[in-house]
């Protein structure tokens, strides 16, 4: 039996970004970039109207007040989108668009609201500065700027940027494929009513979803029979995949076989057990050199398996850098205690009450009360050593959900 670190340091060496591949902006979104993008030109192109108003050279301004207002001339109409066919000169204004480029002769922009019109003329009531409600080229990206970073995991606001670069196709890590499977001569499919004895899989689709917030593609393999032939045929069918997950049959049972399967040639074993609770018996090998999560049967040890060991090793093959869940310090709500030797998960609700995080044990902890998983949004991290910890003392939390918002409407 090894510790959680030293599983999560043997695991996280076998795996390393997958390969590039190219695709739309509009799916890139949570993907990540696998090359530097460098603008191509300004952003904005060229100097442009920052109101809607009237296009000077602020020279012609100067000395104008309340009391003694000056006229200019308006020789042209600029729309966003048009260019200016004039050039500005003494004495000349032009009737300019919020984004319309600035025209030649012209270095500010009075705003409409501080003039006023009187046929082909405007009247103008105080001076500007030059520069003034102009937005300049290049003020918001400059041409040859590095703008978005290869290993970037990509936002609205990247893909904004790249669309504004007329970047439409950029090259991003790919997908893991991540072929599933249970095991257990029990389990029957979602569509069967189960007769008594047997059990509805429900493992291949909790981790299917996972797989898939995760950002991989789970592959459904179905349910192998506890029967060693059985298992290896389903492997086989597994080997176009990028990693492969089971579920049960690696525990102490009779008909645990997937360890087995492990050890034949060609395959691999690199270690059977970990101290933490749930999930002691987690397998990680190999089949015909696709890396194979061997995750307990239980369906909250099969979930927090994952969490802690699969989900971080698909984010590594995508490119991520930021790999594991955000942590906490929570007050706890209660005190819990257990027995040392063993890291605990402890599924928890987590509140946010008054700037402070307020941790409370969602129910029973046993490995297959799925229920105590459905309403946590967080796990309590309880080292080897712990025994015990105290109503209100500081604990670590792992952070399940991306906000904590969503659980407003349980209560314990
Ligand atoms: P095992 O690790 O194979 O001994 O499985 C432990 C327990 O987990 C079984 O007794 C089942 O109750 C449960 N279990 C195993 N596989 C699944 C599954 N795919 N879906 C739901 N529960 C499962
Ligand atoms: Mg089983």
């Amino acid at each position: 039996m090894i510790s959680v670190e030293k599983a999560l340091k043997t695991i996280l060496v076998n795996f390393r970004p997958l390969g590039l591949e190219k695709i739309n902006i509009l799916e890139a979104r949570k993907r990540v970039i696998g090359e530097d993008v460098f603008a191509q030109h300004n952003i904005p192109f060229a100097d442009n109207s920052a109101m809607d108003g009237y296009a000077v050279c602020h020279v012609d301004t100067k000395g104008a007040t309340q009391d003694k207002p000056l006229q200019l001339k308006i020789i042209e109409d600029i729309p966003a989108g048009k260019v200016a066919l004039k050039k500005i000169k003494k004495g000349e204004a032009a009737r300019i668009m919020t984004g319309a480029v600035i025209p030649e002769g012209a270095d500010s922009v009075i705003r409409q609201e501080d003039t006023k019109k009187n046929g082909k003329t405007i009247i103008i009531y105080s001076s500007v500065n030059r520069g003034v409600n102009i937005r300049f080229a290049g003020e918001d990206v400059q041409k040859g700027e590095l703008i978005v970073k290869k290993g970037s995991a990509l936002r609205p606001a990247d893909i904004g940027m790249l669309a504004a670069l007329g970047k439409a196709f950029i090259n991003v890590y790919q997908k893991p494929r991540v072929a599933i499977m249970s095991t257990g001569d029990e389990l029957v499919d979602i569509e069967t009513n189960p007769p008594l004895g047997k059990i509805i899989n429900s493992n291949s689709y909790s981790l299917a979803a996972q797989v898939l917030e995760c950002g991989g593609i789970p592959i459904m393999l179905g349910i192998a029979k506890d029967k060693k032939i059985d298992l290896q045929e389903k492997f086989k069918t597994a080997l176009h995949a990028d990693v492969i997950i089971s579920s049960g049959g690696v525990s102490v049972g009779d008909f645990d076989f997937v360890k087995d399967v492990m050890g034949e040639i060609g395959n691999a074993m690199h270690f059977w057990q970990v101290a933490m609770r749930p999930g002691k018996p987690l397998a990680f090998g190999a089949i015909e050199g696709i890396p194979l999560f061997g995750l307990p049967g239980n369906p909250v040890s099969a979930m927090i398996s994952f969490e802690q060991f699969v989900r971080p090793s698909l984010l590594k093959m995508q490119g991520h850098k930021k790999i594991f869940r955000q942590t906490a310090k929570a007050v706890c709500a209660q005190e819990i205690q257990k027995s040392a030797g063993f890291k605990h998960f402890v599924r928890a609700l987590v509140k946010k009450e008054k700037e402070q995080y307020i941790a409370m044990v969602t129910g029973d902890q046993g490995s297959g009360i799925l229920k105590s998983m459905v309403i946590a949004n967080a796990l309590i991290v309880m080292g080897e050593n712990e025994t015990r910890i105290k109503k209100g003392a500081q604990v670590t939390i792992q952070l399940l959900d991306d906000s904590l918002s969503q659980t407003e409407s349980f209560h314990l």
